[in-house]
Order: structure tokens, then sequence, then C-alpha cells
């Protein structure tokens, strides 16, 4: 019996998925109590977990592959999806030029939170999700001629939020740009202060200013970039606070969500509020810049803001 019934489900798996609805009508049959895959309404491909991802925007299945070889940007509709900080530093650096700092720095549950689940056990399971530490990653390398303090936010480990260690960090790198005397970027995608932490998360808004404050004073460039979404605290301190700030298109930026500015303004929002377009008509943001052209453009910014005798290999 049993290996009959075996063999009969192999087949309607493999070969004739037609046969599936004739099946569910004999409730007897072990065919009736395991509907495969869809029920047999899905007669097209399949996707394989992992290998191909659906559009947000528009919808089109994409191999993962050629995503990740255009950026994580839909060649069909141009969104730029969520990248990882480790893709986007690749995507910006020269490679093999990238020295991390503090790369073992991680956060402690200073208020013993819990909520739902404890901060602990968070942490620990954004750590084996994402393989990351925390929510930023710092270091300097080259970015084109010039050598930067390069940070970059992960939206993937804990919404991006910014708590102690994201503070720490960022303000280490802007100490040591400020050091060195070279231009800092920081890369935002942030959900905004961590919860977590409470007022500790808070003070990192104060403290990573403070650091820009003396990197401004010395005259070296700090180039904030926004991408989809940067929100809250981050949006409210060093996002928001560059000699240049540049978004990538359709990003979402804002401090508070829009249902909370409804509420208590009690108005309607205007059209595209809160996205990077919106924000550079009305004078927040100084460009949009596609994924694409980031790396490109961050040097033509550079060479601009340090000038063009600090790169050894331009035209002199
Ligand atoms: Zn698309």
């Amino acid at each position: 019996m049993t290996t009959t019934f075996t063999k009969k489900t192999l087949g309607l798996e493999t070969v004739e998925p037609a046969l599936t609805p004739p099946s569910a009508t004999s409730p007897e049959t072990s065919f009736a109590k395991k509907p495969k895959m869809g029920g047999g309404k899905s007669r097209k491909r399949v996707m394989p977990d992992g290998l191909a991802s659906k559009c947000k925007r528009c919808g089109t299945m994409l191999f993962n592959k050629e995503l990740e070889e255009n950026l994580k940007v839909c060649p069909h509709c141009g969104y730029h999806m969520p990248i990882g900080a480790r893709a986007r530093i690749a995507s910006l650096l020269e490679p093999g030029t990238f020295e991390e700092m503090d790369s073992e720095m991680v956060s402690v549950d200073i208020l013993g939170f819990t909520g739902v689940a404890t901060y602990v056990s968070k942490l620990e399971d954004y750590k084996k999700s994402t393989g990351l530490k925390d929510a930023v990653i710092t270091g300097l390398g080259k970015l084109g001629e010039f050598e930067v303090a390069l940070g970059v936010m992960d939206f993937s480990f804990l919404g991006g939020s910014m708590g102690s260690v994201v503070g720490e960090k960022l303000t280490r790198l802007i100490e040591r740009g400020t050091e060195k005397g070279i231009p800092v970027i920081i890369v935002s995608a942030s959900g905004g202060a961590r919860m977590y932490e409470g007022a500790i998360s808070l003070m990192q808004m104060a403290k990573t200013c403070g650091a820009l404050a003396y990197l401004a004073k010395r005259n070296i460039p700090y180039i904030s970039v926004l991408t989809d979404p940067t929100t809250g605290g981050v949006t409210a301190s060093y996002a928001t606070v560059g000699d240049l700030i540049i978004a990538e298109p359709g990003a979402m930026i804002g401090f508070a969500g829009p249902r909370v500015i409804k509420d208590t303004t009690q108005s309607e929002l205007p059209p595209g509020f809160q996205t990077a377009e919106f924000l550079m008509d009305h004078g927040l943001i100084d460009a949009i810049v596609p994924r694409k052209d980031m790396k490109k453009q961050l040097i033509e910014y550079l060479e601009f803001m340090v000038g063009a005798e600090k790169a050894p290999a331009s035209a002199a």
C-alpha cells in the first residue's frame, strides 16, 4: 500500500500535473490531503527560492544574479531595491582598498530591554541572519584617487536602527577623517533611533553631529547619501547635515511617518511627500543620483570640493 502511494505521488509531481484535479475529487486517497504546488493552478514555471525576485514596483520577475550585477536596481523600471552594506562598499570603493574599522564592536543591552523578545535575542537573531555585527560598516578606502572615510548603513540589521554602536562607529569614522584630513561619506538607510537603547540611542544624534562640527571646522567635506528609507533620528542628525546631501531615486526620506504627520497636522499631505524627488524640489537635497552613477558622481563632487590637485592621477 504505502509504496504504491509514494510512487503515484512522485508521478503526479514531476510528470503529469494535469492529473491533480481528478485526485482532488476523490477524498479517500492520500492525494486529497496534499495539494501540491498550488493545486495545479500554477502550471507556469515555479521559481525555486533564492533564484529570482519580483520587483516591488513593476512586478517583473528578475533573476537574482542579474539583479546583483545591476546593483539591485530593476532593469525594467529603475526601482532601487535595498542593497547590503558590503555590496554597497564594493560598488563604491576601489577593489581591495577598504580597511574596516571597529569591526568587532557589538551592542550591549544596557537597559535589560524586553519587548516581544529580549534585545539580546534580537541582536543574536540579526547577527545570524545578516552576518553583520550591527547596522553600520565603517572604514577607510579609495574612491577613485581620493582616500575617504566611508560609513555604510545596512537596513537589514534591525531596520538600520541607530544605537550606541552605530553612533560610536560613525563618530570614530568622522574623527579619523578629521585627523587624516580626508572627506567623510556616510550612506544612510535607517528606521531611526534604536528603541531598545532608549535615551542612549538618542544621544548618538548629538555625538555624531558634534564630531561632524569638528570636521567642518577643518573645512573637510562631508557628503551624506540618503537611501530608501532614511527616517527618524538618523534624518534628524548626521544624514541631513552634509555639505552635500544626495539621495537615490525614489528614496523615502522623512522624520516621522506620513500617517503620524497626517494625524498630528490634521491635513492632507501633498503627493510625493517624503520622497527624494519631493525633497529635492523643496531644497533639502542637492542631487538625486542613480546607484549605477553614484561612484562616478561622488568622485566628481570630491574633485570639486577637495580640488583636483589632491588627486595625484588627475591632469596637472
Ligand atoms: Zn521594476
